[in-house]
């Protein structure tokens, strides 16, 4: 008997299939705006320095490899809270706010999934139109019901009203995940007055926000992303988030994340927190430690914290620059004021609204690969070609 005779064939990922043809493709001017990281001038996806010497210290002073508990490193722990709360947050010093080690952002997504549909039985999760695609395949592995808020329009552009109008009508009780910052995959983030309206109808219909925090950083700075996490967990008794240290520590393979619970009192978090360890044994068992090491070396001394600090700083503004770049080069074109999202969206992606016809023209003609969404990976753009994209791009729109 053959076991694997009828196991068909799923389609691979089609970012990762873009990059396949982006590296078969031998045009010496071709540009991945393709894959979600980030890339410096040189096209590298770099290691912090701050990493580097984090990692000499831990080589010289680690003395077991023996597992880590579930929670993950208690250091890393404290450490992250502080970095996505705030040093003062009420709910750290009221001890409600608890930090379980992942394997990045996924893992801490899947734990969420798994917390939910145990003890949170019935409860539909509530993803943005669009949202990062694993998201729904994540969840839906978790066997979560997944409904979908309006979030950016046919027009290319953020859909508030249309998101507010859905969230008045969630049967309470329902899960909504929300981009902390830098939206994957459209770039556009909502405003503080928009956040305000969000929490209002979150508190309102009572929700539970589940918050997926990628990007803290890669937006305005690091305390300024982490204003409407901050907002809801300052607001609301119960939140979760999700955060993920693969962008920000340039520690993608590392699988460095966490799950952040916030809950109504001490007892309450012990509760919550014995569910995730259990739910923890049955995915991973114990966390991986080097890169969560890494991030708890780094954000315990002050010397290294100001170097992260700078480089996370200089990735944000070589990203600015890169869009606002973008914005000069189509000038001449004319095609500025068409595109002026791109300079008011945050984070590493863009939804140019170029449409699927026009992102295949650009790859066939111009060797320019992007989703054919039209989302735009902005770190990959070349700063001293940003006049060709811009000509290439006036060509396909017009
Ligand atoms: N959430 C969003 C929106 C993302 O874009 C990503 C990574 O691309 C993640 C979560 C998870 O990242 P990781 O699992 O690599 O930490």
């Amino acid at each position: 008997m053959r076991h694997f005779g009828q196991v068909g064939r799923v389609p691979g990922d089609p970012i990762l299939g873009l990059l396949d043809a982006y590296r078969a493709d031998p045009n010496p001017a071709k540009l991945d705006l393709g894959v979600g990281v980030y890339k410096d001038a040189e096209g590298i996806t770099p290691i912090p320095q701050a990493v580097k010497l984090a990692e000499q210290r831990l080589i010289a002073t680690e003395l077991t490899k023996s597992y880590i508990g579930g929670h993950g490193d208690p250091l890393f722990g404290e450490q992250l809270l502080r970095l996505v709360l705030g040093e003062h947050s009420p709910a750290l010093s009221e001890g409600r706010a608890g930090c379980t080690q992942t394997p990045g952002g996924t893992g801490a997504l899947r734990l969420a999934g798994d917390f939910i549909a145990r003890c949170l039985p019935g409860r539909s999760l509530w993803l943005s139109d669009p949202t990062w695609p694993i998201h729904e395949t994540l969840f839906a592995a978790a066997r979560l019901p997944v409904r979908h808020y309006p979030y950016v329009g046919a027009d290319n552009r953020l859909d508030v009203a249309g998101l507010l109008a859905t969230l008045v009508e969630i049967p309470p009780g329902d899960v909504v995940l929300l981009h902390a910052c830098c939206h994957n995959p459209t770039g556009f983030d909502l405003s503080h007055d928009d956040w305000r309206q969000v929490l209002e109808v979150v508190r309102a219909r009572e929700l539970l926000p589940l918050f997926d925090f990628a990007y803290q950083g890669f937006g305005d700075g690091l305390e300024e992303d982490a204003w409407a996490v901050r907002l809801f967990v300052e607001a609301l008794p119960e939140v979760l988030i999700t955060s993920s240290c693969s962008k920000n520590f340039g520690l993608y393979r590392e699988r460095t994340g966490a799950l952040i619970a916030i809950t109504a009192d001490a007892s309450s978090l012990q509760d919550v927190r014995s569910q995730l360890a259990a739910l923890a044994r049955n995915l991973w068992s114990t966390p991986p430690s080097h890169g969560a090491a890494v991030v708890a070396t780094i954000l315990a001394d002050e010397q290294l914290r100001q170097l992260w600090q700078q480089e996370v700083a200089a990735k944000r503004q070589r990203i600015a620059g890169l869009r606002n770049g973008l914005l000069e080069a189509l000038q001449p074109y004319g095609l500025a004021e068409r595109f002026a999202h791109i300079g008011a969206q945050r984070g590493m992606f863009s939804y140019t609204g170029l449409t699927a016809a026009q992102v295949r023209r650009l790859r066939s003609e111009d060797a320019v690969y992007l989703v054919e969404s039209g989302r735009a990976n902005v770190a990959g753009l070349d700063a001293e070609r940003l006049d060709d994209l811009a000509r290439a791009i006036a060509r396909v729109v017009s």
